[in-house]
């Protein structure tokens, strides 16, 4: 058996088997859903769902009604978390025409996550056709509202009744999909984040670099402190005091001379907003750099007037200007400036097809 995917192999597309959702929204229904969407509340009429096993490989790929799954008690994932998921969104252009953005990286990265789980690796053609046939039968649920999009949310998990430990020999991959607004309410406005000093997300040579809900489980406990502290999200350091991540946002620095800078390390999670948003900043002539970043660093830098700027960024928020670092001991109002909003604006206005998609990122959803 072979958990690597070979990405020369030619792949014939997979068959779906489509069953139309009898019960699905009406459109009156479905338009009040998009009216005002919370995140990740609300779901598409339809799901799409592809097995794996060690002996059949990806195998049964179905359009199905959106609704609960059935899962033996003993099934792995709900023991161990072998898990792991993606966040992509579908973008309603002007002309009606539905998009996606990047989607290669969220299948590479799925790859990537799936072999640090010991999960089998779904081909990045699956992939996308799985978004494709989603978009084919609920493409009515991409909105078209300001800052609204039709979020999509594939994982993968180790379905397998067995509890033993070692990696599942079935597995099951699905793709759900949610409309939603902008993320933090009252737009982009800087939000206050909480330094974790008891908890870390992540440890060397640990599974920091995966999309894996194991991580989101462990950084639970501190987002909830961070919110008795009055803050909207939490930041993590390494062992060495550097600076990694939010739970689910990477961090990027603006220095006084312009330079870019986030933090790079085996353990951070690889954003697709965060590599676009630097390749934007590229382009403007910004020179950008990936490497270690201390919290010494970070606050210095505030105190001296060296770092300008601090963001967060993501695919549900998108770009969210840092306002505020709060310690234990300490309150360190963060300098706000243009650059972020900016960016944000340049990156909003390619996905959703307001300017030219000079680097080729945008994939039709809505035609074969
Ligand atoms: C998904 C995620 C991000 C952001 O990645 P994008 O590709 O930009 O959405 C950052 N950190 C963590 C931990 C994540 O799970």
């Amino acid at each position: 058996m072979s958990l690597t995917y070979d990405p020369d192999a030619a792949l014939a597309p997979l068959e779906f088997a489509v069953t139309k959702n009898l019960a699905a929204k009406s459109p009156a229904e479905r338009d009040a859903l998009l009216a005002a969407p919370a995140f990740g509340t609300a779901f598409t009429d339809h799901m799409v769902d592809i097995c794996w096993s060690v002996r059949g490989g990806w195998h049964r790929p179905r359009v199905q009604p959106y609704g609960p799954i059935s899962l033996d008690p003993a099934a792995a994932v709900l023991h161990y978390g072998q898990e792991i998921f993606e966040g992509i969104k579908a973008y309603r252009h002007a002309d009606g025409s539905i998009h996606t953005f990047r989607p290669d990286q969220n299948g590479r990265r799925l790859q990537r996550s799936a072999r640090r789980l010991a999960l089998p690796e779904l081909p990045v053609e699956y992939f996308l056709q799985s978004i494709k046939e989603l978009i084919a039968v609920d493409g009515a649920w991409v909105p078209s509202g300001e800052d609204q999009s039709l979020y999509l949310r594939p994982f993968m998990f180790a379905k397998e009744a067995f509890l033993g430990v070692r990696p599942a020999n079935k597995v099951a991959y699905y793709l759900i999909a949610s409309p939603v607004g902008a993320y933090f309410k009252g737009g982009a406005k800087p939000v206050s984040i909480w330094l974790s000093e008891d908890y870390a997300r992540a440890g060397k040579g640990g599974t920091g670099a995966a999309k894996t809900g194991g991580n989101y489980a462990a950084s639970l406990l501190p987002q909830a402190e961070a919110y008795e502290q009055g803050c909207d999200q939490v930041v993590f350091l390494d062992q060495d005091r550097n600076v990694e991540e939010l739970g689910g946002m990477n961090v990027v620095f603006v220095y006084k001379d312009g330079t870019i800078v986030t933090p790079q390390s085996d353990s951070i999670l690889e954003g697709i907003t965060r590599d676009s948003i630097l390749q934007l900043a590229a382009d403007r002539g910004h020179k950008v750099e990936g490497r270690a970043v201390s919290l010494t660093e970070w606050r210095e830098g505030v105190a001296s007037g060296d770092i300008v700027e601090v963001f967060a960024c993501g695919t549900a928020a998108v770009v969210a200007p840092i306002g505020e670092l709060k310690g234990t001991d300490f309150i360190d109002e963060q300098p706000l400036g243009e650059l972020a909003l900016s960016l944000r604006e340049e990156l909003t206005d390619i996905q959703y097809g307001r300017r030219e998609d000079r680097h080729g990122w945008l994939v039709r959803l809505d035609e074969a």
